[in-house]
């Protein structure tokens, strides 16, 4: 094991995208070993390299892209004054096990539908099993040395009233209700996400909800109900990724899917991408992932027990509405469930 790891485990003595295994190599073996590692993870690994994440802010070059000064791992690692996640009292929480644990030989394996060679596995794959890697340091870990993390103020529910009096019948009232408490209960929940008292994952926790709530919105303001179908709102490829606004893991499937999909559906929403005719579930991404700008849209529907299709609708006036009245700052509104544009009509 290279005694340099990262903060979140990784093996910075041996990653790609770090200083080490490209020393001595010729431009052109560089240019072979970044094509082996697009092959095995996807990922082109960058011209010019991380100085590795253990290195203090003020360290880093200007102009290195990597590490990320704001990646939460090594902030929270760093509030906590231990060297990396093994030390923490909280290990494994969920957000070092995303990171740390996505990339290992059967994960790899099963995306690539084939077996790794020995020397692609030591090379690609096994500097990013970081969670293993932390897990033995744990190991080794008298427990004088474990620490508790820092502690962030968990923030307060933020939340308008529902509006008294609006001018609508009384079962459109009610489908704007339903809208209003699931917004409400996306603001409540904590996601399924333990720990939220610690850095890393509070911060998780605020950008999972905000991606949510921006796909919701997407859905809301671009999605149509097409051929008269109100049971779902569909957007096309590119004006869901032109509108995605400055969530960019709105525009990675694995993220949308594994994620978005999941934490919406256990909110009452069900959401489908639906491939168009005569394409392939693989023409829809690019090599790392992205969706790509046509070839799909994206569906969104209701179920019964949070107001169905007219709850949908209701979304739909909501949101419009809104987007009318207040441009840029509506979204603002829409996270905290303002409804009294409503009033107004
Ligand atoms: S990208 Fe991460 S693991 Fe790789 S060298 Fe940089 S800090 Fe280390
Ligand atoms: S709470 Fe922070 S320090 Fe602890 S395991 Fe998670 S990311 Fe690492």
């Amino acid at each position: 094991m290279s005694k340099l790891v990262a903060k979140c485990g990784i093996d910075c003595g041996a990653c790609p995208w770090g200083p080490y295994p490209r020393k001595g190599m010729s431009a052109q073996d560089f240019e072979a070993y970044k094509r082996d590692a697009k092959r095995v993870l996807g990922h082109v690994p960058i011209k010019t390299p991380c100085v590795t994440c253990q290195i203090p802010d003020d360290k880093i070059p200007k102009t290195s892209k990597l590490p990320n000064k704001r990646c939460l791992i090594r902030q929270c690692v760093d509030k906590a004054g231990v060297e990396n996640c093994g030390y923490c009292s909280r290990f494994p929480c969920d957000t070092v096990t995303e990171t740390a644990g996505a990339w290992n030989r059967e994960s790899i394996e099963v995306k690539l539908g084939a077996s790794l060679s020995e020397e692609a596995y030591h090379s690609f794959v096994e500097p990013f099993e970081g969670l293993a890697r932390l897990e033995a340091i744990r190991d080794s870990l008298k427990p004088d040395k474990i620490v508790d993390p820092a502690k962030v103020c968990v923030p307060k529910i933020r939340l308008a009233d529902f509006p008294k009096n609006l001018p609508f019948s009384k079962d459109e009232v009610s489908s704007f209700k339903a809208v209003y408490n699931l917004l409400a209960n996306i603001e409540r929940s904590s996601f399924g996400l333990k720990d939220t008292d610690t850095f890393a994952q509070q911060h998780k926790l605020k950008k999972q909800r905000a991606h949510v709530l921006r796909f919701l919105w997407l859905l809301g303001a671009y999605g149509e109900f097409e051929n008269g179908d109100t049971s779902r709102l569909v957007v096309d490829a590119e004006t869901y990724l032109f509108n995605r606004g400055s969530e960019k893991s709105l525009a990675i499937w694995s993220f949308v899917d594994g994620v978005i999909f999941k934490l919406l559906s256990g909110f009452g929403v069900c959401c489908e991408r639906l491939v168009l005719d005569g394409l392939l579930k693989e023409e829809l991404t690019t090599g790392t992932g992205y969706l790509r700008k046509k070839g799909w849209v994206m569906s969104m529907s209701f179920d019964a027990k949070i107001g169905g299709k007219n709850a949908l609708e209701a979304l739909q006036v909501y949101i419009k509405k809104l987007a009318k009245e207040y441009g840029k700052r509506a979204f603002q509104r829409f996270c905290v469930a303002d409804m009294h544009v409503l009033s107004a009509a």
